[in-house]
């Protein structure tokens, strides 16, 4: 799941809100949308977030021309903008928030056909054990590289965290304290 990354002014720490399918970027954070209607979001400046055929999240900032919006320092003259990780969204009168599309590892069902480490039509191999992952068994899909793994320890199949750090990129594999490998602190 994407997010956005916050300071408030007089603040010190940067703050993580998640990104719902539509969300809208105000002063001081963020909000869902869940309804609106047809002419409505013209006048926001919002957040479209899905998956893309490969799992990974894509998001697309909505702007109106007049609200001023740049990302990474270019104006938004089209009215829309596709994201990347990283960058950073300007306001006029607003503090700067930064888009990261890095999601917290966490266990969950294995999504099925379509995952990163599947070719077209085929199932997809767990790379520390190389058994297939049934759909909706247990998993982690890295944060990193966004491979799956098995994960569940209750039948032995702690594929992602029998290793500290994923094989396929060195993705930290700790769940327990799972953290952000980037923040806008590391600037
Ligand atoms: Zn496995
Ligand atoms: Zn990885």
């Amino acid at each position: 799941m994407s997010g956005t990354w916050h300071k408030a002014e007089h603040e010190h720490e940067w703050h993580r809100a998640e990104l719902a399918p539509v969300t809208e970027l105000l002063p001081d954070g963020v909000q869902a949308i869940e309804r609106f209607g047809g002419t409505e979001l013209a006048s926001k400046v919002f957040l479209y977030c899905r998956d893309d055929a490969d799992g990974r999240p894509a998001c697309l900032l909505f702007a109106p021309l007049d609200a001023g919006i740049t990302v990474n320092g270019e104006p938004v003259t089209t009215g829309v903008r596709v994201l990347s990780d990283r960058d950073v969204i300007g306001r006029p009168g607003s503090a700067d928030v930064y888009f990261s599309s890095e999601s917290l590892v966490r266990v969950e069902p294995f999504p099925g056909p379509g995952a990163a480490n599947s070719a077209e039509g085929e199932a997809t191999y767990c790379p520390r054990c190389r058994r297939a992952i049934d759909p909706g068994y247990p998993a982690v899909s890295c944060p990193g590289c966004s491979t799956w793994f098995h994960q569940n320890p209750e039948e032995a199949r702690d594929c992602w965290s029998f290793s500290p750090t994923c094989g396929v990129c060195q993705q930290d594999t700790d769940l327990a304290n799972a953290r952000y490998r980037w923040t806008p602190e590391s600037i």
